[in-house]
């Protein structure tokens, strides 16, 4: 049911099996396993998935290669609705942990908000990340390029820019030394932007320099292109670089800020489980870009698969196998 400010008393006593933070690719398929698995769950989701941002998802098995993320949203939400899956519309703002069950609590609402705490047996963390991207005066002149041919993603766009001329906008000189030799595999047209946030060192430049890859360090004034499709940047001193597409490798935030009252193991900002997605917190399962592994909307999809298994797995193990009552013969 899809929850909000109006039924959630309903909800206020139960104790769900499982509540999901984030109803991205892998909260969604997460969900859709658990409620098939006949375990109480409800997802909270904040809004604006990584995946809402992907205008075109171009390597999911069996999907047209131009469905826009927000279709497979969309698509997964209703499949879970219609499996009586929770779904609310809501912030997570703190998770604790009580033992026997996590109090998670929600904000809902941006304006009048209200509270609501929500209890489950398991949590399961898909919560996502987002990409930083250019800062940039204007920020709706980058929102009007970002996620169409200026990509923040290579192992999904990477075919999209064979052999054209690509910006690759990095964060740090860390981000150019780990992205630029992947991304010279689908294109050797490459412009380094810094946009004047970091120092770039002389054995990076001189590296940069052997290979021809262009290094722009004057900051950018703005993208231009039209129709969603970017053919260039202005600099601030008045000068003009034609490109065909673009990478934007600046780092991302973790949605992991409820998180902080429980104590998990990391790498990095990125949360460590097993292969079924259990974090060091025995019913606390990671899964999506959140966790250590492959950012992508398949694996996502998988880790929740995985994960709700795990649970139900958990859960079938403590309980009784139920009897078939009426087949029993009745000891004299
Ligand atoms: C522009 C772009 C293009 C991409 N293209 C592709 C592609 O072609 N192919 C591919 O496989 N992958 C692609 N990706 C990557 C893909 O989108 C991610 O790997 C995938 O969405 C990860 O799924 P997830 O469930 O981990 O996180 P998400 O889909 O990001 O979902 C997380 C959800 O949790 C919510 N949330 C966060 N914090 C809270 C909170 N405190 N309370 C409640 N909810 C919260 C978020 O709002 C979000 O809705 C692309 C990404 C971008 C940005």
């Amino acid at each position: 049911m899809k929850l909000s400010k109006k039924n959630l008393q309903e909800r206020s006593n139960q104790i769900y099996d499982v509540v999901i933070v984030g109803g991205g690719a892998g909260g969604l398929s997460a969900g859709i396993y658990l409620q098939r698995y006949r375990l109480s769950s409800l997802i909270v989701d904040k809004g604006k998935a990584r995946s809402f941002w992907m205008q075109e998802l171009h390597n999911y098995l069996g999907l047209p290669p131009d469905t826009p993320g927000k279709v497979l949203l969309q698509q997964g939400q209703k499949h879970y609705l219609s499996l009586d899956g929770d779904f609310l519309n809501g912030y997570v703002e703190t998770v604790e942990d009580f033992g026997e069950a996590f109090a998670v609590k929600v904000k809902i609402g941006r304006q009048n908000s209200i509270y609501q705490v929500f209890r489950s047996k398991y949590l399961i963390v898909a919560s996502g990340i987002i990409d930083n991207l250019p800062p940039l005066e204007d920020m709706e002149n980058v929102f009007e390029y970002a996620g169409y041919n200026l990509h923040v993603c290579m192992v999904c766009d990477g075919y999209e820019m064979v052999d054209k001329q690509c910006g690759l906008f990095a964060g740090s000189e860390t981000s150019i030394t780990e992205m630029i030799f992947n991304l010279s595999w689908f294109t050797p047209y490459i412009t380094v932007f810094t946009h004047g946030l970091f120092e770039v060192s002389q054995e990076t430049k001189n590296q940069l320099r052997e290979h021809g890859y262009r290094l722009v360090e004057t900051p950018i004034k703005s993208f231009s292109g039209q129709n969603h499709q970017m053919t260039g940047v202005e600099l601030i001193d008045g000068s003009t670089i034609q490109l065909e597409t673009g990478l934007i490798s600046m780092g991302s935030k973790y949605h992991n800020a409820y998180l902080q009252g429980i104590n998990l193991d990391y790498q990095g900002n990125n949360l460590i489980t097993d292969k079924m997605g259990r974090t060091s917190h025995p019913k606390i399962f990671a899964i999506g870009d959140l966790k250590v592994g492959l950012n992508q909307v398949v694996v996502a999809a998988g880790d929740g698969a995985l994960a709700a298994t795990q649970i139900w797995r958990d859960i079938r193990r403590a309980t009784e196998p139920r009897r078939w009552t009426e087949n029993l013969t009745v000891a004299v």
